[in-house]
């Protein structure tokens, strides 16, 4: 009997199609599912649910006759509906509640997982081998520099060092309101987002699925095409000047020199080591710094390896973990991404690009979203949720270790030493938001009293007992003690509770 082939919709890219022992059959059929009860679940973000459908679509359209495409309330009906009881391979979901799903259903052979450069039982293996308590990501990665020969030259790394942080990181440069880079990618929407666009109007008209945020212009690849012009665009325009700001935030550039390519990514349109492999050639022709190069390869080899790896080491539980015991639920204005409601310029700034978009960069993930909803207590399993729905980017996966390990530390530890939480006076380093802000970020009590810089003081006082014992918090812990407005502080912070910073 024919053994027919399931794509899930973050499994886009041709590798996924590759026959093999470890892979589907030649030629096999192939069978897509769209369920409807996956949007019903959550509350997307519109531009999320329009790139993930228009991205199945375009890849439908792709395999043409191979593909019997179904559209079903669920997975399970839509699988039935399309081979029946007939054999099915899939290759390893990215998620728990899919693993679990495919597993329970007869007749599917599970292949092992593909879009990452590292296989499960490797990393068991180099886990099983690290000493202490936890991981260390910059180990992590240097094992995966050596076992692909990514950036090496012979045993040493190329250009002479492992890490290049030192030369990476820089505030943006005075007084520009932008980079001087070109634009990067975007997309042309065609008949298939027009299709798209219909539907998601149709389901909100019924009432049947909402959303949350704006659809504008669809502005990430939907396609493998769109996907490869995209990375030679940004390796070509963007990958030079990539490593010196890749942490600065200007309020006219919220791209900068960052790729936008975990979209992409995350969809299975490229494969991680195509990235690598051009970014490295861009190096070795000259046409990029070893900074810039070995920052870009230290986030694809190093963090987006690391944390697919680490959602399944951690195991089902790690997504209720909740050290620091903040249960606040997120107020309302943030549910609805409402920031016009917002007066901390920083804050409103990205909220507005989340809601715009779908998308920011790291730093305003995990050092303005991520830090406002760790100095307020809110829920990380309700966070975590949050940045699922509302990023483009956005899979359980991604989301766990980023938001409960390394935005909400609600893991206690396992995955960072440190809470990433600051004052405005980071922000002010790292951006142009500050000086036209109605704040000031050397305020703690007052009416002009930066959010950030007073939370960070409340969180601190919160969490005293735990962060005194922590070497890398416990000198900043000791600054409380020097605090003569404290009280003032705690009772402003007490009555600004959740409303929009
Ligand atoms: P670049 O800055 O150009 O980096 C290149 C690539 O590296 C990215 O495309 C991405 O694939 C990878 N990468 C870098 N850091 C990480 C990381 N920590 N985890 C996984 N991949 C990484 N990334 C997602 O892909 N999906 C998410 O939902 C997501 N949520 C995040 C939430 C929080 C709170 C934080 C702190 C980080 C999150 N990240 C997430 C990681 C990172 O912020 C995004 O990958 C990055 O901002 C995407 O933009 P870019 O493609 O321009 O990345």
């Amino acid at each position: 009997m024919t053994t027919t082939h399931w794509l899930f919709g973050d499994q886009l890219g041709p590798h996924f199609l590759t026959p093999g022992p470890d892979g589907p059959d030649h030629d096999s059929p192939v069978v897509m599912i769209e369920a409807r009860s996956v949007f019903r679940r959550r509350r997307f973000h519109r531009a999320k649910a329009h790139l993930l459908l228009s991205a199945m679509r375009h890849r439908a359209a792709e395999l043409g006759d191979r593909v019997r495409y179904v559209k079903a309330d669920t997975y399970r009906e839509g699988l039935r509906e399309a081979v029946g009881s007939a054999p099915v391979t899939v290759h390893h979901p990215t998620s728990r509640a899919a693993l679990r799903l495919v597993r329970s259903l007869d007749g599917v052979r599970v292949l092992p997982a593909r879009g990452f450069l590292v296989a499960h039982e490797d990393f068991r293996a180099w886990a099983d081998g690290q000493a202490g308590e936890r991981l260390r990501q910059e180990d992590f990665y240097r094992w995966v520099r050596r076992g692909h020969d990514l950036l090496m030259n012979g045993a040493e790394p190329a250009g002479g060092r492992w890490n290049h942080d030192h030369d990476n990181r820089r505030p943006p440069p005075a007084h520009a309101r932008t980079l001087d880079v070109p634009p990067p990618y975007r997309p042309r929407e065609n008949d298939v987002d027009d299709e798209v666009r219909h539907d998601l109007d149709r389901w909100e008209r019924t009432g049947e699925i909402t959303f949350v945020g704006r659809d504008g212009p669809r502005l990430f690849p939907a396609s493998r095409r769109e996907a490869r012009a995209a990375l030679r665009r940004f390796v070509a325009d963007r990958l030079a000047g990539f490593g010196p700001y890749e942490d600065a935030m200007l309020t006219e550039d919220p791209v900068l020199s960052h790729s936008l390519l975990s979209s992409s990514l995350n969809l299975g349109l490229l494969e991680p080591i195509e990235c690598v492999d051009l970014a490295e050639q861009a190096w070795r022709r000259g046409d990029a710094p070893i900074n810039s190069v070995e920052g870009f390869v230290r986030q694809i080899a190093g963090w987006r390896e690391y944390v697919w790896q680490l959602y399944w080491h951690f195991g089902e539980d790690y997504r209720r973990h909740n050290a620091l015991r903040h249960h606040a639920p997120l107020p309302d204005w943030f549910l609805e991404l409402d920031a016009d409601a917002v007066t901390a310029r920083c804050l409103a700034t990205v909220l507005a690009q989340v809601r715009d978009t779908g998308w920011t960069h790291h730093i305003p993930r995990l050092m303005l979203l991520g830090n406002h909803a760790l100095q307020r207590g809110w829920d990380p399993a309700a966070v975590t949720d949050w940045f699922h729905r509302c990023f483009v980017d956005g899979y359980d996966w991604v989301m766990l270790p980023n938001v409960v390990g390394m935005s909400q530390y609600a893991d206690g530890g396992r995955m960072t030493t440190k809470p990433y939480t600051s004052g405005g006076a980071y922000v002010n380093r790292m951006s142009d938001f500050c000086r036209p802000c109605a704040y000031r970020p050397t305020v703690r009590v007052g009416e002009d009293a930066c959010p950030f810089t007073a939370g960070y003081w409340a969180f601190l006082h919160r969490h005293r007992s735990r962060l005194e014992r922590n070497a890398r918090m416990a000198q900043a812990v000791r600054g409380l003690g020097r605090l003569t407005d404290l009280d003032e502080l705690l009772e402003q912070e007490r009555q600004r509770g959740d409303e929009p910073p």
